[in-house]
């Protein structure tokens, strides 16, 4: 922790305009070489926000429109965070659309949808928080409340302009809880020709009003630590700049931190997840900078051992943790998943969360997590008509991981000789020696029940969120199983067959120091640590693991950016 009217201070940069410009500052600084009423700094501004991702880039317009002055430092050279690389869905009950349709979206039913899905154990809708802990029913609370205020209040200002997104179900739409099992799912409204409207547009978009209201923006900027008065409340913040040299700003209002989760960060990974994790598709700057910044001044943490979860291609991973895409929704009909034993593990259809939870079920007698990888088992027709969606490459062995073989049994033993590659990095996780015989069976029994339409065991294709996802028909004269069960198809009697492993991932960690409803850090105390907020992935999620939709994370990190923002434009944490 550090205090301002420290000795080094003389050694550290003021911020002048040259500063500003090697650092990539884009609009007005507003800075000063010494802090007023706060106390003695480099420079001063009201609000500082650390993140330039959805909740960093929503904090700073907030806080801007609530008339503080605002800095947002940015620790890469890329705006935008893992949100820019992001689908850019967001998910919002009872939004403006919505309600123009005459779609009612209650909030009771909301919050029976919620709690039912992060706390299946505990749920009880006769529960005055329905069998959900208190603080995080209230953030449930908050998030019904003002997220529908954050987007249409975007939208109004022309910072976001929203539309309604593709019409995905929500991930348990089928539950009775979920009253509006579609429909609140959002996205930017698109401004360029292609007609993209991704994570890079809605950051595109947030960032050119991030830039107009006159946001002092930092790139290369990193947050370092906080700087406390003598009553704890954090006033300021220390900077590590483009060059190296640190810098320390006085910030009244207190500072917002949206600085992305820890899954570039083996250590925290390994103290907090403690489950295998194969690799992310967030930035690789999601290495968890806000857990030992807040620790330090005594935060709370939580949901430490959560996450925004997907499957990732085993050997990316290895080459690479921060892999360049999760495997998403995987679309295909003649194909399924076994494991290390080949028996078929999974519902292949449902969400790359679920998928990648349950990879984590444990056999207490083996000691061992026998699904742990994934083996994506399909034919020469899903190669073909799904040639270029992830993973399957564009032609059919047109990529290192994918794994051929004429015959079930070349398969099999081809699989086991590309283990056998990647023993030095995965060591204990080869096929055990059943695998071909079991995976014979598994593939007549898939067969079969895709022949009847009816998958015995995993039920794939039995919810509208699985039929959603298999919407999209190949070519027509390919596709007569539809009337059936779109989601299955028979593998064809001949090879050659493939196979990619797939291995348990994440989107980015969601668990850190924990906020109360008005995004205030608090402490171990449970009392608000002053000044200090929080939004996005750095803090603990309400989620609990679970991801009701998606466009929930984008959703929770703009909404309580928002109110993070506010509130510490109005300087009320500090009070
Ligand atoms: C391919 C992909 C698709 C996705 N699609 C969706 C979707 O459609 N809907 C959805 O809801 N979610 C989606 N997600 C998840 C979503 O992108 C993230 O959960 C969300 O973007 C997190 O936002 P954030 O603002 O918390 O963090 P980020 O967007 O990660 O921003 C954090 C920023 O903080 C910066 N930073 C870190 N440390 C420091 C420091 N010390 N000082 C200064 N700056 C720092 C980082 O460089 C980064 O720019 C997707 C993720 C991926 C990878």
């Amino acid at each position: 922790m550090g205090r301002f009217k420290v000795p080094e201070l003389n050694r550290r940069r003021v911020l002048t305009a040259a500063g500003a410009a090697i650092a990539g500052v884009s609009t007005a600084s507003h800075a000063k070489a010494n802090a007023g009423p706060v106390g003695r700094a480099d420079t001063e501004t009201d609000v500082i926000v650390v993140g330039s991702g959805a909740a960093g880039s929503v904090a700073a317009l907030f806080a801007r429109q609530a008339g503080a002055r605002v800095m947002l430092v940015e620790k890469s050279s890329h705006y935008g965070g893992t949100s820019s690389k992001s689908g850019g869905g967001y998910w919002i009950p009872n939004h403006f659309l919505l309600r123009a349709k005459g779609i009612a979206d209650p909030k009771p039913d909301f919050l029976k949808y919620l709690v039912r899905v992060a706390y299946p154990a505990s749920y009880d809708p006769e529960d005055a928080t329905l069998g959900a802990p208190e603080a995080r029913y209230r953030l449930y609370e908050t998030f019904y409340d003002r997220s529908g205020e954050m987007v249409e209040e975007l939208h109004r200002t022309s910072a976001l302009k929203s539309k309604e997104y593709v019409p995905l179900p929500d991930y348990y739409s089928h539950l009775p809880e979920n009253k509006v099992p579609q429909g609140r799912l959002l996205c930017s409204i698109t401004h360029s020709a292609d007609g993209s409207s991704g994570g890079d547009e809605m950051m595109w978009q947030l960032r050119r009003a991030v830039l107009a209201a006159g946001v002092d923006v930092r790139m290369e900027t990193a947050a370092k630590e906080l700087v406390q008065d003598d009553s704890g409340r954090v006033i300021g913040l220390e900077l590590s700049m483009p060059g190296g040299e640190t810098t320390t700003v006085a910030a009244e209002g207190g500072v917002v931190f949206a600085s992305g989760g820890f899954a570039h960060n083996a250590e925290l990974l390994d103290r907090f997840h403690g489950k295998p994790v194969f690799g992310a598709c967030a930035l690789p700057a999601s290495t968890g900078d806000f857990i030992p910044i807040a620790t330090k001044v005594g935060a709370r943490l939580g949901n430490t051992a959560s996450a925004w979860r997907g499957q990732v291609v085993l050997d990316e991973g290895l080459l690479y943790p921060a892999v360049p895409s999760d495997v998403w929704f995987v679309p295909f009909d003649s194909m399924f998943f076994v494991n290390r034993y080949g028996h078929r593990c999974v519902n292949e259809h449902r969400s790359y969360h679920e998928r990648s939870l349950a990879q984590y079920r444990w056999n207490p007698n083996r000691a061992e997590y026998p699904d742990l990888l994934n083996f994506m088992i399909y034919d020469q027709r899903t190669a073909e008509l799904q040639a270029g969606t992830m993973p399957i490459p564009p032609t059919p062995t047109g990529a290192e991981y994918v794994i051929s073989g004429q015959t079930l049994d070349e398969l099999a033993g081809n699989v086991g000789k590309h283990l056998d590659a990647l023993k030095t990095r995965i060591s204990g996780l080869a096929c055990a020696p059943e695998f071909a015989s079991n995976l014979k069976r598994s593939f007549d029994r898939f067969n079969a029940f895709a022949r009847t339409g009816k998958d015995e065991d995993f039920q794939r294709g039995e919810t509208d969120l699985e039929r959603f996802v298999n919407s999209s028909p190949p070519p027509a004269g390919k596709w007569d199983n539809q009337k059936k069960n779109s989601a299955l198809y028979p593998l064809q009697e001949t090879g050659p067959y493939y196979c990619i492993i797939l291995a348990p991932g994440l989107l980015d960690t969601n668990g850190g120091p924990e906020i109360d409803t008005e995004a205030r850090i608090l402490g171990w105390n449970g009392q608000p640590i002053p000044g200090l907020y929080g939004a996005g992935n750095c803090v603990a999620s309400p989620a609990h693991d679970c991801y009701w939709a998606g466009g929930s994370t984008l959703a929770l990190a703009m909404t309580f950016g928002m109110i993070a923002g506010r509130n510490a434009a109005s300087g009320r944490g500090a009070k």
